[in-house]
């Protein structure tokens, strides 16, 4: 009886499981929360762009490099420094060396080494070890930086070494330290991710004062901290406008600190400057809309079939979803007519099998009716709940 009782009870959750897995998975637009004023796209939207493909690399260890995933831009892979340069006025040959082991050792007094390309916001996988043979003490040991458009996270041996707090390895020199100190021995490499986020102003205006992430050896040390301006030794810095782009710059500190697999990824726009994710300026939001019913109008004129009209009208009642477009209110008033009108006409034989046409129709109007895009009293709304319902559609039986 025990027995009988649990089997029913899981039965009453799979067939509950199997309603709501077939919901999701019918790719019905009509579904989510519509959108908003300040977000274009509705919930679980099917016309939102599908996220990029991006073939994963492998994870570092202290012994071995990883791979970079599919998308990165490499800087530095071990071979040779064809993307650096001195960083002087004039550029040209760098004195630091690519070792024996592959990787990229400042050569102390050579002064600092940068990029030849330039970019911005940006995804930074660097690794750098200090030198194994431990000279000099705080800020003298196993010193450089990692410089993005004058902001320095600090490289530092800080493995027994205590400094000041906001200049240990993974601080924003002088802004902010690291929440911890994951750090290798001195010799082995460190892993470093940084998601560096500019200050983004309009003017005098700041739109965004910019942020700093970094995981150090996979922990996180920087939290989305605010940047304040560019960083500097023993001075306050103060919030202000970095270039777009820049230079990654690697610091001499005199230290013979190696580097190796350095990569970045480029990141997608913020809203303050056009991106249409998270929450968005009204302006921004409707303007959107607008592109994506266009969108989405143009689809629904390449399904027309006057033997099949239905996806044509279902795809242009989505449409109404972002943009309220009065011809198009009025094309779907016509079309949804001359559907119901077409199917009214069918002998009871063959109306049957319009039920599926007809409930997800119907579904598409209680959804516009539901969140105010069209009125209860749209025609042929009534009609259609009234055929659903005459004909017992609306049980949920097969
Ligand atoms: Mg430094």
């Amino acid at each position: 009886m025990r027995v009988r009782l649990a089997l029913a009870a899981i039965g009453a959750v799979l067939a509950l499981a199997s309603v709501g897995y077939a919901a999701a998975s019918t790719g019905s637009p009509f579904y989510g929360d519509p959108p908003d004023a300040h977000h274009p796209w509705a919930i679980h939207d099917q016309n939102r762009p599908q996220p990029k493909l991006v073939t994963p690399g492998t994870f570092s260890t202290p012994e071995q490099p990883g791979k970079p995933p599919s998308d990165a831009i490499i800087l530095f892979g071990g071979k040779d420094l064809l993307n650096w340069e001195a960083d002087t006025k004039e550029g040209g040959p760098t004195k630091w060396i690519v070792n024996k082991d592959g990787a990229m050792e400042c050569t102390p007094g050579s002064g600092y080494i940068r990029t030849k390309g330039q970019f911005g916001d940006c995804q930074l996988h660097i690794e750098w070890a200090a030198p194994k043979d431990v000279k000099g003490d705080s800020q003298g040991r196993g010193n450089s930086g990692i410089f993005l458009e004058g902001v320095e996270i600090q490289v530092l041996d800080n493995y027994n070494n205590p400094t000041y707090a906001d200049g240990f390895a993974a601080s924003v020199y002088g802004v902010n330290p690291p929440a911890a100190n994951p750090l290798n021995p001195p010799g082995q490499f460190q892993v470093e991710d940084i998601v560096f986020r500019r200050p983004i102003y309009e003017g005098d205006k700041c739109l965004d004062p910019g942020y700093v992430t970094v995981f150090l050896n996979g922990v996180l040390v920087q939290d989305h901290t605010q940047l304040e301006g560019t960083t500097g030794h023993m001075k306050r810095t103060k919030p202000g406008a970095l270039p777009d782009k820049g230079p990654l710059k690697l610091q001499d500190h005199g230290n013979p600190v190696r580097f190796r697999n350095i990569w970045y990824r480029e990141l997608p726009l913020r809203a303050v400057e056009g991106g249409t994710d998270g929450p968005i300026s009204v302006e921004a939001t409707m303007a959107k809309r607008k592109e994506i019913a266009a969108m989405v109008r143009q689809d629904a004129a390449k399904l027309k079939d006057p033997a099949n009209p239905l996806p044509e009208l279902l795809r242009l009642m989505e449409s109404l979803v972002y943009e309220k477009d009065e011809a198009t209110v009025q094309k779907v008033q016509e079309m949804a007519g001359q559907y119901f009108a077409a199917v009214k006409a069918l002998p009871a034989d063959k109306l049957g099998a319009k039920k599926d046409d007809v409930k997800s129709l119907n579904g598409a109007f209680k959804y516009l009716v539901k969140f105010n895009i069209l009125p209860v009293d749209f025609s042929p709304n009534a009609d259609i709940e009234k055929l659903v319902k005459d004909q017992g559609w609306d049980k949920n039986k097969k």
